[in-house]
């Protein structure tokens, strides 16, 4: 399975959010925006019980944060890589690969703890670095974005993925440092292990050199090589800090097991499944077929672009809305494109792969002139839209693949959308003296003996005490949940 590639979009204007970064209120109004960016862009995980188990933990440590600047909270990123970031103002996130990798509470709250630090010594802010968002500003018509959904207009200008990237990537070594000792101190104040973020940070070196985990990923762990010193850095610091655990709180592996017991691993099938130019949505029940070679992003829960190589092609499928009526859909959509100056064509009533929808045209007079398919398909009380935007300029006129791509929009049988699996992280209890590769292959691990290993936090070819609590990957029936945006 090929995942969908990161859009490096054109960054034709830069809009700069950085107003007075001298004062806090600054980090209020940039992360606001922000944290608007992440939700959009990468998207929470869906799991009431999980989100407020990782906000519980960053809350029992804000409590303790001395003369706090911000109001925190903190959430579960719906990505596999392990990860943990902050925006200005109070913004936490961690990843479920994050979760996934950590081997108690304590280095939990030791990663958030790291996070804490950044905020509250406003380390974004000191960088005063220009964050500039890219615009689709080199597609014909550049009134592409806002034609198409309120929202989506504001979507186009986002880095998609990685909306929080300007604020991940560019923390000084002399800042890493004093996060980790600002968030030791915070840890041990809260009643947390202060010698677990040296573990943790063991563990996602560990992770990094087995899964060669991908260097495209913006992460703050990633762009400083020296993982390995700070591993030992924080383990020194550790020691000299003097701290109490508190009841119902921090090391117990076996309860910190049976809250990530069931974690996905590896790709949602939930977010849509991508094979090459081939995208399927259990949850909505439909397959569809982007131009092959076009570029591919996907905005959780919005929409898909697809774009061609040259730039003079867009296709977008967006998410459906509820309704019945496609041609209610198109007529609603028709009217906003006049209002914006295009000029409709031909449309009307149609099937597409057995499905009723209306299809239709219109065209806008720019520097070229710009033709846009529209079709409107109705599936299962529901209606979908689909664009596809191109100019008629020879050898540019990319209408015949946007037709086609149009054409395969398609209904799942029941066995297909039941057919899809999941990677999910499950917890076995070793038995005495068992070696990893024997319980991997006792309780049919999917994963690697490195990546296993890494996962665990062991050193290699360890034997296993009775009832030892072991985190492992089985590929599962991915079961379609109910959609909703
Ligand atoms: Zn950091």
């Amino acid at each position: 399975m090929k995942r969908p590639i990161r859009l490096p979009l054109v960054f034709a204007a830069g809009v700069s959010l950085i107003g007075c970064a001298a004062s806090p209120r600054w980090d209020d109004r940039v992360g606001r925006k922000a944290a608007q960016d992440v939700a959009v862009s990468m998207g929470l995980v869906e799991d009431r019980a999980l989100q407020a188990y990782v906000n519980a933990i960053g809350q029992r440590l804000a409590r303790d944060i001395e003369r706090p600047k911000f109001r925190y909270s903190f959430h579960l990123v719906d990505m596999d890589v392990p990860n943990a970031f902050a925006l200005p103002g109070g913004y936490v996130y961690v990843t479920r690969g994050m979760l996934a990798l950590a081997n108690s509470e304590d280095e939990l709250a030791g990663t958030i703890a790291h996070e804490i630090g950044h905020v509250e010594e406003r380390h974004a802010a000191s960088r005063q670095r220009a964050a500039t968002l890219p615009i689709l500003g080199s597609l014909p018509g550049a009134v592409v974005g806002s034609l198409v959904d309120e929202g989506l207009g504001n979507l186009m200008a986002m880095p998609f993925e990685r909306a929080g990237a300007r604020f991940l990537a560019g923390y000084s070594r002399e800042q890493e440092r004093a996060a980790d000792r600002y968030g030791q101190r915070l840890a041990a104040r809260a009643g947390f292990d202060p010698h677990a973020l040296s573990t943790c940070l063991a563990g996602i070196e560990r992770y990094e050199r087995h899964s060669g985990v991908g260097s495209d990923t913006p992460s703050h762990l990633h762009t400083h090589p020296d993982t390995a010193e700070r591993v030992r850095t924080t383990a020194q610091f550790a020691s000299q800090l003097a701290w109490a655990p508190r009841p119902g709180q921090g090391a117990s592996r076996s309860r910190y097991m049976k809250r990530i017991d069931g974690l996905i691993v590896g790709d949602n099938p939930g977010r849509g499944v991508i094979d090459n130019e081939h995208v399927a949505h259990p949850d909505l029940g439909i397959a569809l077929t982007v131009p092959s070679g076009w570029e591919m992003a996907t905005i959780p829960r919005q929409a898909l672009l697809s774009v061609a190589p040259q730039r003079d092609g867009l296709f977008i499928a967006q998410a459906p809305i509820d309704e019945k009526s496609s041609s209610k859909v198109a007529q609603a959509l028709q009217q906003a494109l006049v209002r914006r100056g295009f000029q409709l064509g031909q449309g009307g009533s149609t099937t597409i792969n057995g499905l009723s929808a209306y299809r239709t045209t219109a065209y806008y007079d720019g520097r070229a002139r710009t033709r846009l398919d529209i079709a409107c398909i109705e599936h299962e009380s529901r209606v979908f839209t689909l664009m596809g935007m191109t100019a008629e300029v020879p050898g540019h006129d990319r209408s015949d693949a946007i037709g086609r791509a149009i054409d395969s929009f398609r209904p799942l049988t029941p066995e297909q959308r039941n057919g899809f699996t999941v990677e999910r992280l499950r917890v076995a209890t070793a038995n005495e003296g068992e070696s990893l590769l024997e319980l991997g292959t006792r309780v049919d691990n999917t994963w690697g003996h490195d990546q296993l290993t890494a996962l665990n936090g062991l050193d290699e070819n360890v034997a296993f005490r009775a009832g030892q609590q072991i985190k492992y990957v089985r590929a599962e029936r991915y079961a379609p949940k109910a959609w909703r945006k």
